[in-house]
């Protein structure tokens, strides 16, 4: 069988990778593009496979590196089942339709999106499902494990002609505020793993509260505005859940939250609904009757009226909003708004890809543009490391060292090559010379459009 890689090489964006059997094709993850320039023009290029000969997709989670591209596969002929965690998938609908409202170029109609959710199949944790195919015999199935990620995030186990292929899909930061341990498979002949953090570790990790409890006491004392841009997806609420501690305990100063993203508020149901995933801890305060989303001053400004008040109450106050990486959303008239005053913070609690309007200020731009307006950085910038939803390096050699020595304990699906991806090329090439050096193991970092024999 042979696998190609289509997207997540040498950069983090683009997830997609083909599996070719002698009765399947099958494909993992259908990501957008994002980035640089050269990448992004990628999204419009043609599919390097035929997606009318793709008998399924399987979905890692629902960022949009992960789905963006689904609308167009679909446009272009795909008609199989779309398979992912339920909670993957409702995030999904809402993530998609975000992406058709924002897309600069068309890449999609709304035809072609409602057209890719009938094809979504939900599928849980640990159920070993069959991929049909246009033959009547399929030897391929797959398993789903708990990725730690996000909401409904999965690593993919493959299983076929007695081999057994995985996907890490992304990995998690465990432990984190809301979810489950990120599992370890118990063995696997080829991996392909993540490294979006493959040459650093996150040092903030145990004591992340504690610095986003001191940073939001130093910019609120000083009547400042605290502006953290944030993904939609898991950070938010992430942040939800540490505030609604920091809140009720009263160990930070009374002011307003605002929460500016309509796409955080509206994935807020869908946190609700998937309460059976979250871990041990939030599933306790959630049965002792705290509402993990609701706490006094927290304010939710879904429509642009309601967001454009923002500005007009004065004095200290703190605004989560949307993109993470300031590449779009209404974190741009914020920073257009704050950024000028050294009273202010921006504080990044998430990666900020190389490329993005956000990635400059944290390297220490003096100006940026937004709106095609030239806007001073005078405001004090801040990172938090340890929010992010990726594991660090010591955490994928951890992940990567479980599975090889359980497969030698077992004497089964033993790893014979491991497959680097989704990191920018510093990050994966480290990683991989890591996993050569300290695991004995065949290690590489695929490019784009690369085919290899299983
Ligand atoms: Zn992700």
């Amino acid at each position: 069988m042979f696998l190609s890689f289509f997207g997540g090489t040498k950069f983090v964006t683009g997830a997609n990778y083909l599996l070719e059997t002698s009765n399947n094709k099958i494909l993992i993850d259908c990501g957008l593009f994002q980035g640089k320039e050269e990448i992004v023009k990628k999204n419009f290029q043609p599919f390097p496979y035929d997606p009318k000969e793709i008998d399924a997709v399987i979905i890692t989670h629902s960022h949009i590196d992960h789905i963006g591209r689904l609308p167009r596969l679909v446009k272009e002929g795909f008609s199989g089942p779309i398979f992912a965690t339920p909670a993957t998938l409702d995030l999904a609908k809402l993530m998609l339709e975000d992406e058709l409202n924002i897309q600069k170029e068309t890449l999609f109609s709304r035809k072609d999106l409602k057209r890719t959710f009938r094809l979504f199949r939900p599928v849980e944790y640990h159920k070993r499902t069959k991929i049909p195919n246009r033959l009547v015999f399929s030897d391929l199935s797959f398993k789903l494990l708990d990725a730690g990620h996000i909401l409904g995030s999965a690593i993919v186990e493959v299983f076929v002609e007695g081999k057994k292929i995985i996907f890490s899909g992304d990995l998690g930061n465990s432990p984190t505020p809301l979810l489950r341990q990120t599992e370890f498979p118990s063995s696997g002949d080829y991996v392909l793993i993540e490294s979006t953090y493959g040459d650093r570790n996150h040092p903030d990790l145990l004591k992340r509260k504690d610095l986003l409890e001191d940073t939001i006491e130093e910019v609120i004392g000083r009547g400042g505005v605290l502006m953290i841009p944030s993904f939609a997806l898991e950070r938010t609420q992430e942040l939800l859940y540490e505030f609604n501690e920091l809140v009720e305990n009263h160990r930070i100063p009374k002011v307003s939250i605002f929460l500016d993203s309509p796409l955080a508020i509206d994935s807020i149901p869908i946190y609700k609904k998937y309460k059976r995933y979250y871990n041990k801890e939030a599933s306790y305060i959630l049965r002792s009757g705290d509402e993990i989303f609701e706490f006094p001053r927290l304010v939710f400004t879904k429509t642009i009226e309601q967001s454009k008040r923002i500005e007009a109450i004065s004095g200290a106050k703190i605004i989560i909003a949307g993109s993470g990486m300031s590449t779009s959303g209404r974190i741009l008239y914020h920073e257009r708004r704050y950024l000028p005053d050294p009273k202010n913070c921006l504080l990044f609690v998430s990666y900020q890809a190389e490329g993005t309007r956000g990635r400059k200020i944290q390297d220490g731009a003096k100006e940026i543009e937004i709106f095609g307006e030239k806007i001073p950085v005078r405001a004090q910038i801040k990172s938090i490391e340890g929010y992010s939803a990726h594991a660090d390096r010591n955490a994928l050699f951890r992940w990567l060292y479980h599975i090889k020595s359980s497969a030698l304990i077992k004497n089964e699906h033993t790893v014979k090559r491991v497959f680097v991806v989704q990191g920018e090329e510093k990050a994966s090439e480290s990683l991989s010379q890591l996993i050569k050096d300290h695991l004995g193991l065949e290690a590489e970092v695929p490019e784009y459009g690369q085919k290899v024999q299983l």
